[in-house]
């Protein structure tokens, strides 16, 4: 019954070799925000429906069709994390974090889950990698984010990068441009889709993400919340651009964006990279001032942005496979004991080394090695002998068993 099943429509495994290549983006991400001053967090992975319902936002996308909501065995409404912010919030207000030095500084790494049509770097569970800032409503920290996030992409070697950035203004500003807007839409009503025309109340701003022709046209001329900012969320989105200006981030101002959850406010901001297809976002985020308070806490204005690691995989340059070991012990039959504790040695004097346990002939041990990509190999003769053999060049010498760690230290 060998391979009969597959894993579900829009998950994946990650294979020892691409786990490799996630591992580096997860030390990189977690050496930057350390030295930036962020404390990784675990959430769980599932959460009461209402939560999501309550932050992303009943007329979004995500909560409309994209959730993996279900009953557990005590009737409770449970929901797989679509996303990391609300959790990370919920904990904030549960552990009155609020007390502590603010902003609380916060990352996290996992998989998150959308019912989504999969496709190139599109999946029913991906994962992500999270920063918030909770706390503080100053601009330096809308800056800070998307450096850091700058830095992170870049610093991985991922080219064509493009940020978009905007202001979506704060609740109350952004009511009187809604009504604006839904007045706009009704007015075109005819040109634009089904789903946006049945969404002009609850979610207008959505309209701006619609893929077809005809709403888009439409969108192109619409009025944009960016040139209905207040004077005081001008002032601080001038603010964030100066610092971005001063640290050499580039970006082009798109008042199209409004990103697809409900709580944001102020900044909102997204990184693409053409060598994306479709689906080119890396990652985006932005600040969210209510929804600390929206979910029953203190008033803590926040921001926080989240980048995709499937797409960055995507968007990075193939990397050769690295060694899965540095050192490879090849040993007739005979032998196999002192090449199972020769390894063992050199393991435990911190170098990484394997020998055959398939019982090859030496050939096939050689082979062996060149495929854990082993630098050195240390063959083991009949007699108890032994060589050190370079894998590049093909030189040997000969060596002493018990001094091999040594040489090799
Ligand atoms: P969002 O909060 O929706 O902007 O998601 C943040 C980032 O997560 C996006 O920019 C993508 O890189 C990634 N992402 C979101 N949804 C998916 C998905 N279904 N599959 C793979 N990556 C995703």
């Amino acid at each position: 019954m060998a391979g009969q099943y597959q894993a579900p429509r829009g998950t994946f495994d990650v294979l020892p070799e691409e786990s490799a290549r996630r591992a580096r983006i997860y030390v990189a991400a977690a050496d930057l925000l350390a030295r930036a001053g962020y404390e990784r967090i675990e959430t769980p992975v599932f959460e009461d429906t209402e939560l999501f319902e309550r932050s992303v936002g009943e007329s979004t996308d995500i909560v409309r069709k994209e959730m993996f909501t279900f009953e557990d065995h005590g009737g409770r409404s449970i929901t797989l994390r679509p996303e990391a912010t609300a959790g990370i919030c919920r904990a904030y207000v549960e552990h009155g974090m609020h007390k502590l030095a603010q902003p609380v500084k916060l990352w996290a790494w996992g998989p998150f889950f959308r019912y989504e049509a999969p496709q190139a770097g599109r999946f029913r569970q991906f994962h992500q990698i999270d920063a918030e800032a909770v706390g503080t409503d100053s601009p330096l920290v809308d800056a800070e984010q998307v450096i850091l996030l700058d830095d992170l992409l870049r610093g991985l070697g991922i080219e064509g990068i493009r940020l978009r950035l905007s202001s979506l203004g704060t609740a109350d500003s952004r009511a009187a441009y809604r009504e604006e807007l839904k007045a706009y839409l009704r007015a075109n009503e005819s040109e634009i889709s089904g789903d946006v025309r049945e969404r002009i109340d609850a979610n207008p701003m959505r309209a701006f993400d619609a893929d077809d022709e005809s709403t888009r046209a439409v969108m192109a001329e619409a009025p944009r919340m960016i040139d209905r900012l207040s004077d005081e969320d001008a002032s601080h989105f001038a603010e964030v651009r100066g610092h971005l200006d001063r640290a050499g981030v580039e970006y082009e101002l798109d008042g199209t964006l409004v990103r697809g959850l409900d709580y944001y406010t102020r900044t909102v901001f997204e990184f693409e990279s053409d060598r994306l297809g479709a689906q080119a976002a890396l990652g985006g985020g932005g600040r969210y001032d209510g929804l600390v308070a929206e979910l029953g806490g203190p008033e803590a204005p926040a921001c926080g942005w989240a980048a995709g690691i499937e797409r960055i995989l995507l968007a990075l340059p193939d990397a050769e496979r690295e060694p899965v070991v540095s050192v490879f012990i090849a040993a007739p039959d005979e032998q196999r004991d002192r090449a199972l504790a020769l390894a063992v040695e050199l393991r435990r004097a911190g170098i990484g080394a394997d020998l055959d346990l398939a019982t090859r002939s030496i050939k096939g041990q050689m082979k062996q090695a060149d495929r854990v990509g082993a630098a050195t190999t240390v063959i083991v003769d009949a007699d108890g002998s032994a060589r050190l053999r370079d894998m590049s060049s093909g030189e040997q010498r000969p060596v002493e068993l018990d001094r091999v760690a040594e040489e090799l230290a």
